[in-house]
Order: structure tokens, then C-alpha cells, then sequence
């Protein structure tokens, strides 16, 4: 019996994970479940999987939280605050960490559950994006088996010889494809996309997803973080991971070799597939999601990202090639961007605007191990938030 801790239980992925853990329940169990502030949800998720834990991030939910376990009469215990979930993620509460908690918040769990050695269906690209050499070197030595759930990341790792973490270097792949539906606004202009509402940019074609991704996905930043996810999980160079445009997100993301095969896997647009591949892996489950029906799908269309409209790629791919600081320096000021265009107080455009001016700022700095990333990340909101005052006053 697999005990698995859902980290952001209340989220999308967090749905999707508890989904197919209910589907299999003489394989796992949910002994842990978390959110930031909905306590109702998760009282909910608690009345449905009688976890051993509940944890909210937000110590003001505390009370509430055991008072309502208490009252509905649950032996599940109360738990608050970043500290214990990061102590849960890492203890013997668990021998699976699905990380689905959003934006860096998710960094020390995950690093936590690598550091003691757990099977970590990684969701929380964030984590990786700020702290990826970190956190690989924590998987290596405590030999967590670090399992991607990111769709192109899962797909990648499923067309690998091998699958394994890190195997990309190996000879015989060439590149990686990364593929990118264009989100809500492929094709559109700067004038079209200056007065674009946070309804909008979460309106996206193919995937229902958290807020945060959903902005990511229509600014096709989410393609740049994912960049610097696959140069770490598979050890790529920069240059051999590529991006292409793929409208009906049917093929989650390629890998070529050097013989000219290229293998891809397809699949209809469901996070519960990756999900259960990572639960089960390597074996195969059942996960709700029905089989590709090619000719429903029809056509499979693909094309170059336009990077003059959407610069948000480019600039990852920048602070990649700069190192560490940079791409924390770009999650970080990313979080306060998506965040204000979210409340309205900043245009779809002023992201990237945002993140060229803090990357400007802070580009100069180094940073390799875990307090200075970060102390960098600290400097990088405030620094963003500082230019938002700055740019509404
Ligand atoms: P979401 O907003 O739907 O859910 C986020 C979860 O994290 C919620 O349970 C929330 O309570 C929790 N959370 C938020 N802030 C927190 C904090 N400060 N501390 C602790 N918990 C906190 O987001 P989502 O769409 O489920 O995405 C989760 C992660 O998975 C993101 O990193 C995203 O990039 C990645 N991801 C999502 C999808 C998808 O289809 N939704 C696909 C690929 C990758
Ligand atoms: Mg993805």
C-alpha cells in the first residue's frame, strides 16, 4: 500500500491525484492532505479520505481546521503552517509526495521529501525552477525517485530508452520537443492582447487548470519555466530543448535521436494520466481518461512560438543560460506579475515589461546554494512589488 501525501490537495492537480488515488484503493492511500487557506475543502477532502494529517499552510486556519475535523468526528490531526508541511513531506507520514502546491511556496516540501528519499510526483515546477540543481543532487543521494508530472515532462520521460531522471545526456538523444498549445491568445497581436481581462488569459482552449499556470500558459511563460524544468530533470543542454506550438495538446512532447526516429507520446489533454503514471509507475493503471480517438482529433497541426509577441519565452530562456539567480529572479518576480494582473492592478502586457525591468536589476548577482536563492527571491517580490507602486502611482 502506497501512502501518498497530496501537498495542494485542494488544487487542480490536487483533484486530479486524489481522483485516480481513489480509483485504486488497494494500492494507495491518501495519509496526508494540504491547502493554503481553503479549510471547508479540505475538511471536505478529509470526510471523503480519512487522512492521517491535514495541513494548512495559512496558520490562521488553524482552529478552524480542528475544530471542524473534531466535529465531524474525524481521527484525522490538525496541522498548520510552511514548516509542517515541509516536516510532513519528509517524515514517515508518507512514502509518496504528490507536490501540487503552486509558485515557490512549494519549494522547501519538495525539497524535503527529495532530501528524505520519497517518490515525488513533481506538479510544482516552480520548485525546480528556482532551485533545480538542489534539488536533483537531494534526489541522487537519498535516491528519491523524482517522477514528472508536468505533461511534456511526463511525456518525455515515458519516450526516454531508459526512463529515467537525468537520462536525456545520454548518447543517442539529440533533443527534446517541448510542445505548447499557444494558450487562449495564439495568433493574437500586442494591440489585441494590451486589454485582455484575467478571465480571458484563464480561458484556456484545451486544459482547466489553477489561475497562476492558466496566466503562465497565455503569456507562454509557463513554456519558459518548463524549459529550465526539463534542463534540470533530464540534465539538457539549453540548446537542445526545443519549443513548438501544438494547438490541440494531443502530443504531449517529443524525444529525437540521432538515428532521425523521433517518439512521442500522445494522449487526450488529462493530467490524470501522468498522475497515474507517476503513482503507479512503472507499472500501469487505470486513471479514468479515455483512449485518443485519432479521427475525432482529425488533424495535428504545428508552428514556431511567436517570441516577439509573447517574450515571456525568451526571457526564460535567458536566465537559464545566466544561471540560477536568474531563473529564481525570474519565478519570483513572475509570482508578483501573474499575481497583480490576476487582481487587475497591472496589463497583460506589464508582465513581461515587469520581469524584463527586475531581471535588469538583480542580473548581476550569483547564487548557488539555498539561502542566498532564497534571500534572492525575497529581493526579486520586493523589487516587483516596488515597481508595480511605482508604476500606479
Ligand atoms: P491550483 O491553484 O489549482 O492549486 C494550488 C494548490 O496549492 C492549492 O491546493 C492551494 O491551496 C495550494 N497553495 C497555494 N499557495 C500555497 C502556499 N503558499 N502554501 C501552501 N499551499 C499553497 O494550481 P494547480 O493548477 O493545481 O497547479 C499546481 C502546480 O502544478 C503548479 O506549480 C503548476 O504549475 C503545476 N502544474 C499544473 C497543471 C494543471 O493542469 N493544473 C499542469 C502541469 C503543472
Ligand atoms: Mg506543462
Amino acid at each position: 500500500m502506497r501512502t501518498i501525501a497530496v501537498l495542494g490537495a485542494t488544487g487542480s492537480i490536487g483533484a486530479s491525484a486524489l481522483d485516480v488515488i481513489a480509483r485504486h484503493p488497494e494500492r494507495f492511500r491518501a495519509s496526508v492532505l494540504s491547502a493554503n487557506r481553503d479549510v471547508a475543502g479540505l475538511i471536505a477532502q478529509c470526510l471523503r479520505f480519512r487522512p492521517d494529517l491535514a495541513v494548512i499552510a495559512d496558520p490562521s486556519g488553524y482552529a478552524a481546521l480542528r475544530d471542524g475535523l473534531a466535529t465531524a468526528g474525524l481521527a484525522t490531526q490538525a496541522l498548520a503552517g510552511a514548516e509542517a508541511l515541509a516536516e510532513v513531506a519528509g517524515s514517515t507520514a508518507c512514502d509518496t509526495v504528490v507536490a501540487a502546491i503552486v509558485g515557490a511556496a512549494g519549494l522547501a516540501s519538495t525539497l524535503a521529501a527529495a532530501r528524505a528519499g520519497k517518490r515525488i510526483l513533481l506538479a510544482n515546477k516552480e520548485s525546480i525552477v528556482v532551485a533545480g540543481a538542489l534539488l536533483m543532487q537531494a534526489a541522487a543521494e537519498s535516491g528519491a525517485q523524482l517522477l514528472p508530472v508536468d505533461s511534456e515532462h511526463n511525456a518525455i520521460f515515458q519516450c526516454l530508452p531508459v526512463p529515467a531522471i537525468g537520462a536525456a545526456a545520454r548518447p543517442g538523444v539529440r533533443r527534446i520537443v517541448l510542445t505548447a498549445s499557444g494558450g487562449p491568445f495564439r495568433g493574437w497581436t500586442r494591440g489585441q492582447l494590451e486589454h485582455v481581462t484575467a478571465e480571458q488569459a484563464c480561458a484556456h482552449p484545451n486544459w482547466r487548470m489553477g489561475r497562476k499556470i492558466s496566466v503562465d500558459s497565455a503569456t507562454l511563460m509557463n513554456k519558459g519555466l518548463e524549459v529550465i524544468e526539463a534542463r534540470w530533470l533530464f540534465d539538457a543542454a539549453p540548446a537542445a530543448i526545443e519549443v513548438v506550438l501544438h494547438p490541440q495538446s494531443i502530443v504531449h512532447s517529443l524525444v529525437e535521436y540521432i538515428d532521425g526516429s523521433t517518439l512521442a507520446q500522445l494522449g487526450n489533454p488529462d493530467m490524470r494520466t501522468a498522475l497515474a503514471f507517476g503513482l503507479a509507475w512503472p507499472e500501469r493503471i487505470e486513471a479514468g481518461v479515455a483512449g485518443l480517438d485519432l479521427v475525432a482529433v482529425g488533424r495535428l497541426d504545428f508552428q514556431s512560438p511567436d517570441e516577439d509577441t509573447f517574450p515571456c519565452l525568451r526571457l526564460a530562456r535567458a536566465a537559464l543560460c545566466e544561471g540560477p539567480a536568474a531563473t529564481t529572479v525570474l519565478n519570483a518576480a513572475n509570482e508578483v506579475a501573474v499575481s497583480a494582473f490576476l487582481q487587475g492592478r497591472l496589463g497583460f502586457l506589464g508582465i513581461p515589461a515587469l520581469l524584463e525591468s527586475i531581471l535588469a536589476h538583480l542580473h548581476e548577482r550569483r547564487a548557488e546554494d539555498l539561502d542566498t536563492l532564497l534571500d534572492l527571491d525575497a529581493r526579486a517580490r520586493h523589487a516587483a512589488a516596488h515597481w508595480l507602486t511605482r508604476c500606479e502611482a
